[in-house]
């Protein structure tokens, strides 16, 4: 078996929203295509990737470093022992040679790209959904068939106030979620409170069902000033206060805010999601790691940063992935863990899930289809079959 061709396409996802950093009007993804040259049903076994909204797409360094190294190996190196399917770690070896350690910069996110498509392709070769594989290789045989979403948005965009905010939110609920996220930090504290009061009034007053993201934008003061503004909301979260690289101050805030706290989606390796769970102050018994395997150089990272936090005490529940992509949901469902971010309005078609596949009380299913499940997601596949 070898690797017949591979493509890559950048593709918009722009969405005319913004959180307290960037706005999202000129984001756009990477797309692969790996064809091999197993046919089935009279077509060439293919597996795609794409990257996570958040980072741009990486045509530079895939096609400049990644693609030729894997087209360039020998067939050999990247397969297991059986010789017939692929094997994801020896892959990630090859596309991470003459690599320096440390600084991960944005090649995580190409590495990412290249490794979905591996996985796609290994479940795919093995005719399994990709969450079957991961429960039987890494979960002993459990694989659920639900998994927890919460709806995502509640996004700053220009008019709109907390009425908008209160009825966007509202319309999740009647889509089938029972928990929803919006942003903080684009607007001053008071008119945050604001918002967040117009958020709870959706959710019955119940803070365990409303969580709420800075994106990253506070310093310390600020950090802590809107932790004890907050604290009597007794939210479901507060994520990304300050700086993702900066455990100095989520490990301060984390001893002045008793609730829950959630970060890590802009970390992109082992080592600085470890270095979260070593020097952050987060707490195995209530804090979210939210690592989007996606970005950070693949599912293949993705399992020894879960090694990793589960060596320093936290379980899988605490881990729910940023994304809200189809991958993360087939990782949450394989692996066991806490649930998967959902968008159900924006960065379409690369968030959300298979058609048919509603959420129903705040859980969704998957597709009982090889691979990620790509194929019954109607307008992600006509996007990939593009490329
Ligand atoms: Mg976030």
């Amino acid at each position: 078996m070898r690797i017949r061709a591979v493509r890559e396409r950048a593709v918009p996802i722009s969405s005319a929203i913004a959180n307290a950093y960037i706005d999202f009007s000129r984001m756009n993804v990477s797309v692969v295509a790996i064809e091999t040259d197993v046919v089935r049903d009279g077509a060439p076994v293919t597996g795609y990737g794409f990257n996570s909204n958040g980072r741009y797409a990486q045509s530079g360094l895939l096609r400049e470093r990644f693609i030729p190294r894997l087209l360039e190996a020998e067939p050999a190196e990247l397969v297991d022992a059986s010789g017939e399917n692929f094997d994801p770690e020896r892959v990630w070896a090859v596309l991470m040679r003459n690599e320096k350690p440390g600084g991960h910069g944005e090649r995580s996110v190409a590495v990412g790209v290249l490794d979905m498509a591996i996985w796609d392709l290994t479940a795919k070769l093995a005719g399994v959904p990709l969450c079957r594989l991961l429960a039987d290789r890494h979960n002993g045989g459990r694989c659920e068939e639900t998994v927890a979403v919460y709806a995502a948005g509640g996004y700053y965009h220009p008019g709109k106030d907390e009425r908008a905010l209160a009825e966007e939110l509202e319309g999740y609920l009647e889509r089938g979620y029972r928990e929803v996220k919006m942003k903080i930090g684009g607007a001053p504290l008071e008119e945050d409170l604001r918002r967040i009061e117009a958020a709870l009034s959706v959710v019955d007053g119940d803070g365990s069902r409303l969580a709420v993201d800075a994106n990253g934008r506070f310093d310390l003061a600020e950090a802590l000033a809107c932790g004890e503004a907050i604290a009597p909301y007794r939210l479901r979260w507060y994520e990304e206060a300050g700086d993702p690289l900066d455990y100095h101050l989520n490990a301060e805030l984390a001893a002045a805010y008793e609730q829950p706290l959630a970060t890590g989606e802009n970390l992109f390796s082992m080592q600085d999601a470890r270095n979260l769970a070593r020097f952050g102050g987060m707490r195995a018994d209530r804090d979210f790691l939210q690592m989007d395997p996606a970005l950070s150089y693949g599912l293949t990272e993705y399992l020894r940063m879960v090694a990793a936090v589960e060596g320093l005490g936290f379980g899988r529940r605490r881990l729910v992935p940023h994304g809200g992509h189809q991958f993360g949901l087939s990782i949450a469902a394989g692996l066991g863990l806490g649930g998967n971010e959902s968008y159900p309005d924006v960065f379409r078609p690369f968030g959300g899930f298979a058609d048919g596949c509603e959420v129903r009380d705040g859980r969704v299913a998957l597709p009982d289809v090889p691979g990620v499940g790509f194929e019954a997601k109607s307008d992600l596949i006509d996007v990939m079959r593009q490329v």
